[in-house]
């Protein structure tokens, strides 16, 4: 029985006894795992006690001083790997990106002819994609009264959903603007990631350091299963769930090996989350 995270209800299935709580990580942070879903999230438990990074400061625009046209120019075919992805179920429409960044993914969306919006939490991010895609760039923390409700075709969040401590309400409010027939994305890195597991099979801390490891911005960590939990309590039915896609995470020699083994590691549900889903009627 962990007293520790008593009170502390899983942030993704609820689950509140103490004892369905198991210790995963103990270190510069602590974190759990729920035995009922798979989430492992911060000490004491997820929610109000999640120690949350605020973005609004955060970032630089020194990625345009030397002389990249994104922050992240490396991410730009798994980018276009997802609208690709996006464009074979909606041909156009109006699509959101919650914590967009620096709009990236929604510039590559416009090129495609979707009516592009974004909310972003660092003002320095919200004023460089408002001027490099054109698209209505909200910023601040996404919330319920942003926009109307049924407004949008399309809601993604990439790489977002692992820094947000209350995401069972952040995909609450997204279904209240996707429209009945909208569709969900959601890209989350994987806790069934090879350092991940690696750390899990030898306790052994350093395959799990900064930057891809445990960090403390990220609230909670995802496995398919508890993914596939959280959007089914919020109301969505599963479209497809994509795991790897190594192929776009490297580039050269990498990326040809990535291509090759990407159909085992989707197989056998390792790497990185891409959700796709839609409203349950
Ligand atoms: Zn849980």
């Amino acid at each position: 029985m962990n007293t520790e995270v008593s009170g502390n209800p899983c942030g993704v299935c609820g689950e509140i006894r103490p004892e369905m709580f198991k210790h995963w990580f103990d270190g510069y942070i602590k974190l759990y795992r729920c035995l009922q879903c798979g989430f492992i999230a911060q000490y004491p438990g997820p929610g109000i006690n999640t120690i949350q990074t605020d973005y609004e400061d955060a970032y630089s625009l020194d990625f345009v001083e030397n002389g990249s046209e994104f922050m992240y120019p490396e991410r730009s075919d798994a980018f276009q790997d997802i609208v690709n992805r996006i464009c074979k179920i909606k041909s156009g429409g109006k699509i959101l990106d919650i914590g967009c960044g620096d709009g990236h993914f929604l510039y590559l969306c416009s090129k495609k002819g979707f009516d592009c919006s974004g909310v972003d939490h660092s003002k320095a991010l919200t004023s460089f994609a408002t001027q490099k895609t054109g698209a209505e760039i909200i910023q601040g923390l996404y919330d319920l009264e942003m926009f109307p409700e049924n407004h949008f075709d399309i809601i993604t969040l990439i790489q977002v959903l692992e820094h947000i401590p209350e995401p069972a309400k952040a995909l609450e409010i997204a279904k209240y603007h996707l429209k009945s027939d909208g569709l969900l994305v959601i890209e989350v890195p994987s806790i069934h990631a090879p350092h991940f597991l690696l750390y899990e099979w030898t306790g052994i801390k350093k395959f799990v350091k900064p930057p891809t490891g445990v960090i403390v911005s990220h609230c909670g960590y995802y496995s398919p299963k508890s993914l596939t939990t959280l959007t089914r309590k919020c109301g969505f039915n599963q479209l497809s769930v994509t795991t790897g896609r190594w192929q776009f995470k490297y580039s050269g020699t990498l990326g040809i090996i990535g291509k090759m083994i990407d159909p085992l590691l989707n197989l056998t549900r390792v790497g990185g989350i891409l959700y796709f889903g839609t409203i349950s009627i």
